[in-house]
């Protein structure tokens, strides 16, 4: 088998057989099939797509591309959670000590940023001395000891995905049906949890904007999980605007701090944090009925045992804890400045994608591979779909490193949003279950 066949027979629109898909994958993970190839092959992919069939191949093929994770050890049902990508979207730094401090018990794994979205190790690695790089035995004795462990994805955990993350980050190659479902779906598999809980993404910042293609992309993994034997559940929920308000990593980790000592009681964030949380733990079996672990998880957040999780689990992985009660310890930019709305009206609309890239182009984000992330930049949001703006007002407040880029992040942001005079119709949390 050649590796330019196979590119040519997808250009052709072919279907691929499972030979192919597993020689594309095997050569890729071992070295033999370059990045050169590999980039070829995933943007024939997000132009011709695949068939459930071959999107079932190639997930299996990655999944099965480097070792699993053996989660015996802990006791009880452990679920896992996955989102297809979101912009201010922290709902796993929350949710893994929240369930933990609930009685379940949260085994992760989780990636960097991503396009224009925001990774989970990113954001935990502003926080200081936390190490997401921990060996499998180190993973699973911090889950018993604790209760949660958040970790990156060791290398030898679907390589191919890991490979082709990366690679996709950069070739504006992310958002193919095939390319998510494999993705996020081999790891999950490999990633060595019993049951697997997904939050499917749409609206402008979501990888796949249309309801209806996200609800595709939805069935096509609990499909999957199906067939690999892990029950697996989907949310399809709203991302029309930046599920919280903080975009950049130390000021996500700040707004999940908020929301760990209930300081910030309402928002979308709360709110899907709260969702999620209960699927968990009725998922996971440690309550029966769902009325009962949404009043476990409010309890815990009122109680402040939610935070002392993370504290446990910050310390438990190399990271000063006091963070939790000290946000001076946090990474901060050295200058700071609100931007203004440039006229009055309702929000009626905002671009987030862009908004993901203006905080990317910040330095929150990669624009090669190797690029490091600044931990300090971002912007803090202080407007919502549907609020009304007047002329001269805050809409966010912007943390920058270097001038480079500000000029034109502060000109992408302003123009992400749109101003009208009627307030839009309000978007559901969630849209979709996919069961
Ligand atoms: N999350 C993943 O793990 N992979 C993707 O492709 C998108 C989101
Ligand atoms: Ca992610």
């Amino acid at each position: 088998m050649r590796m330019p066949d196979i590119i040519r027979k997808k250009q052709l629109g072919k279907e691929l057989s499972r030979e192919e898909i597993h020689f594309f994958v095997s050569g890729y993970t071992s070295g033999s099939i370059g990045d050169d190839q590999a980039a070829a092959f995933c943007m024939v992919i997000w132009f011709n797509g695949m068939t459930n069939r071959e999107t079932g191949d190639l997930t299996l093929a990655m999944a099965a591309s480097g070792e699993t994770v053996d989660l015996s050890s802990i006791p009880g049902i452990k679920v896992d959670k996955h989102s297809s990508g979101g912009v201010a979207d922290t709902t796993t730094i929350v949710l893994a000590p929240l369930v933990a401090a609930c009685g379940g018990k949260v085994a992760k794994m989780s990636g960097r940023g991503l396009g224009h979205t925001g990774g989970t190790l990113d954001k935990l690695e502003a926080i200081p001395g936390y190490n997401v790089h921990q060996s499998m035995e180190d993973f699973v004795r911090i889950v018993n000891a604790c209760g949660a462990s958040l970790i990156g994805q060791t290398g030898s955990l679907a390589p191919a995905d890991g490979k082709l993350y990366a690679l996709r980050d950069v070739t504006s190659s992310v958002d193919s049906m095939p390319l998510l479902a494999s993705s996020i779906m081999s790891k999950k598999l490999a990633a060595g949890s019993d049951q697997i809980l997904l939050d499917v993404k749409w609206g402008s910042g979501a990888f796949l904007p249309v309801l209806e293609d996200a609800t595709e992309l939805a069935r096509i993994m609990v499909e999957i999980g199906k067939h690999a034997g892990k029950p697996t559940k989907a949310l399809v929920t709203d991302m029309n605007q930046p599920l919280g308000n903080a975009v950049g990593n130390a000021l996500e980790i700040r707004e999940a701090l908020e929301i760990l000592r209930n300081e910030c009681i309402s928002g979308a964030l709360r709110e899907l944090i709260v969702l999620l949380a209960v699927e968990m733990l009725g998922m996971g079996e440690v309550f029966s009925e769902s009325s009962k672990a949404e009043r476990a998880v409010l309890g815990a957040l009122e109680s402040g045992r939610a935070l002392e999780k993370f504290q446990e689990m910050i310390a438990l992985h190399g990271g000063n804890p006091r963070v939790c009660t000290d946000l001076s310890l946090l990474p901060r930019a050295a200058k700071t400045f609100s931007v203004k709305a440039e006229a009055s009206g309702y929000l009626t609309r905002m671009n987030t994608y862009d908004l993901g890239i203006a905080a990317g182009m910040l330095g929150a984000g990669r624009e090669h591979k190797e690029d490091a992330v600044d931990p300090a930049v971002g912007f803090w949001m202080h407007k919502r779909l549907g609020d009304f703006v007047e002329k001269g007002e805050s809409l966010a407040e912007f943390h920058v490193n270097h001038t480079r880029n500000e000029a034109a992040a502060v000109r992408l942001f302003l123009d992400s949003l749109t101003l009208g005079e009627e307030p839009p119709e309000a978007c559901p949390l969630v849209a979709e279950r996919v069961e």
